[in-house]
């Protein structure tokens, strides 16, 4: 037996209410419908075994072996039988005809590679997350297609999975010749780095539950992630673009091929664009119209996202593109042709963001709160039945829930929720209001034995944020986790209900010191950002009484900064204090990258060599010392 069956950390079985709830989904579901698997193998050209991709040292960046299990075509009873679909539509993989010039490889990482012939080279759509993927598609694709150089990278918006494996296709230094041109949206870098900056370290944790990398591949496990099977892991990149796209439409012919670029801005991504090639009769939908209901937002967290807007460029692109379109693709999943069902797939994606949108309107109008909003709200029965609209990435009721966030805030406007007691607190005087944790764990087994799992969890979360050690309470909230992941359609619900009953079972990761941001983004990030990224470190406690004017002079971009510390907070501007300034640092962007990477505490970069100090010293190392250190990994599940 090993350690982990000892702990009672083995996945269970699909409870007799779960084989029921996911009988029930199939028998109103069209199972028998492949026209998806037929787009989907379309135009295939060829591809890797198992789509196993490698570091130059051997470890595998991306392998689909271990979802072999996903062959057979019967659901089994721990996985939702749409969902079942779906990840099996998203292990299909290769490179791909899109149409004459176009192509495209999927299957190699979450999001899809595009590689358009030019005149002269080719123009590449989204390299990837990581550099082996994106060199491994482009390999891929030259052995078919021959040796042809790559002139310009788009990215289609600021997520990692669009551009992270730039680097796998140009080098920087091709950039900088001028060699190949880069284009992003307007706002991509700011956004790009932003959210992985600022938020990077929560986000980062969160989106383990999104994605489940800790999970292992199988029935009773990680089947998917709704956009694509996972996150490749293997090393990111990130090259500035050197043209932005800021008109809502901008035409461009790129190395021959014309490209009417739509801003999409404050949709999917921040920054985001969908794309036309009339001489091919081909539109891109970027991440606003794929294969599933998307997120308005993660689980991961973000800003939320205008589902209206959302709406609304999907409009504006049906209506200025259609006529001329012939196949429309997008940035994840498979491609779909014919001008009719391409006009319907836009229609309905269309109004699938609408309508949630507005009903949601509609019933905050009536006073209706978020949780109430999503026990109420029902998909249109034709939308209900199309594959497209499923809630795949995306949760309905999620989505509802954002969008009264997006008007709204996180208040609920009742003045009862205005000052909550803290979870561990109010756990304790809950279960104590309710006759003690013994009876409460009674109950709540009852409940359980009854199929009504979202109850178990719920009151099952006092029992666990009252004593995290009761083991008894985690095994049962674990349990009823597991069961809702198991019927759970969307892939990040059922990854994150897999992924919290692993852990209350198991405990969460030992916390390490995580590299918070990487040499990469330290060398890009504009420095007043790097500034904001010190700041939100500043411990407020130990800041307390501080008052320190400092300068700051990047001697190899020659550029300076003033930094205050008062009241605990870290501001800058740029300029100097003159003869105010305590102290004045001295480095490189080279320097700051060692620093901020060497997985020390950032207390100890003035004894590092790397900042020269001139002034008072003693000032530099009262700033550093009030900076905090984070963990990579912090408890979800329990207090
Ligand atoms: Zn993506």
């Amino acid at each position: 037996m090993t350690g982990a069956e000892d702990r009672g950390a083995t996945p269970k079985a699909a409870s007799l209410h779960t084989c029921r709830a996911n009988e029930a989904l199939a028998s109103r579901l069209d199972l028998s419908d492949e026209r998806c698997f037929d787009d989907a193998r379309r135009g295939f050209i060829d591809t890797l075994p198992n789509a196993r991709i490698e570091t130059a040292d051997g470890r595998a960046v991306w392998d689909l072996s271990s979802y072999a299990f996903l062959e057979a075509l019967e659901p089994p009873d721990s996985v939702n039988p749409s969902l079942w679909r779906q990840a099996r539509l998203n292990r299909i993989h290769g490179l791909f005809k899109v149409c004459e010039g176009m192509y495209q490889v999927r299957g190699f990482d979450l999001a899809n590679i595009t590689i358009i012939e030019g005149d002269t080279g080719l123009i590449i759509i989204d390299p990837l997350t990581v550099c082996e993927s994106a060199a491994a598609a482009l390999a891929l694709y030259r052995r078919h297609r021959g040796d042809r150089p790559v002139r310009c990278v788009i990215y289609s918006h600021s997520h990692a999975d669009h551009y992270g494996g730039v680097e796998g296709v140009v080098t920087p230094q091709e950039v900088a010749a001028g060699e190949v041109q880069v284009i992003a949206p307007e706002g991509f870098m700011e956004a790009a780095v932003s959210e992985n900056v600022l938020a990077g370290v929560p986000m980062r944790r969160r989106a383990m539950f999104q994605f489940g990398p800790t999970l292992a591949a199988g029935p009773r496990s990680h089947v998917d992630s709704g956009l694509g099977k996972t996150m490749g892991r293997g090393t990111m990149s990130l090259v500035a673009p050197t043209m932005t796209i800021a008109q809502p439409m901008e035409t461009h012919v790129i190395d021959g091929v014309e490209i009417v670029f739509q801003l999409t801005p404050e949709t999917e991504a921040p920054a985001e664009m969908n794309f036309f090639f009339p001489q091919f009769g081909v539109l891109n939908l970027a991440e606003n119209g794929c294969h599933t209901m998307h997120n308005l937002c993660p689980l991961r967290g973000a800003r939320t996202r205008d589902a209206l807007a959302w709406s609304k460029y999907l409009d504006a692109a049906l209506d200025g593109f259609i006529e001329r379109t012939d196949v429309v693709i997008a940035q994840h999943h498979w491609p779909t042709w014919g001008r009719e069902r391409v006009r319907r797939f836009i229609e309905e994606q269309r109004d699938l963001y609408r309508v949630m949108h507005d009903q949601c309107l509609r019933l905050m109008s009536h006073g209706l709160t978020p949780n109430e909003i999503a026990a109420q709200f029902r998909m249109p029965a034709s939308l209900e039945g199309r594959w497209h609209a499923r809630p795949y990435y995306g949760a309905i009721a999620h989505n509802l829930r954002a969008i009264y966030a997006h008007y709204m805030g996180p208040y609920d406007g009742n003045p009862a929720g205005l000052d909550p007691l803290p979870p561990d607190a109010a756990a304790r005087k809950t279960l104590e209001y309710m006759g003690g944790a013994d009876s409460v764990l009674d109950r709540a087994r009852r409940d359980f034995e009854a199929g009504d799992y979202r109850w178990v969890v719920e009151v099952g979360r006092h029992l666990v944020f009252a004593d995290p050690g009761n083991r008894a309470a985690r095994q049962l909230v674990a349990d009823a986790m597991e069961q809702l992941g198991y019927q759970s359609e969307s892939s990040t619900w059922r990854n994150a209900y897999l992924l919290g009953a692993k852990e209350l079972r198991l405990g969460a990761p030992k916390p390490g010191p995580g590299a918070v941001i990487s040499r990469k983004v330290v060398s890009m990030l504009p420095m007043g950002m790097f500034f904001d990224y010190l700041a939100i470190r500043v411990n407020a406690e130990k800041a307390e009484g501080l008052r320190l004017l400092v300068d700051w002079r990047m001697t190899d971009e020659g550029s300076r900064h003033r930094l205050t510390l008062s009241h605990s907070a870290l501001s800058h501007l740029p300029g100097s204090h003159g003869a105010q300034a305590m102290a004045t640092v001295s480095t490189t962007r080279e320097q700051l990258a060692a620093i901020v990477t060497a997985g020390k505490p950032l207390a100890a970069a003035p004894e590092t060599g790397l900042l020269e100090v001139a002034g008072d010293a003693a000032m530099v190392r009262r700033l550093f010392a009030t900076f905090d250190e984070f963990p990579s990994n912090f408890n979800i599940v329990e207090p």
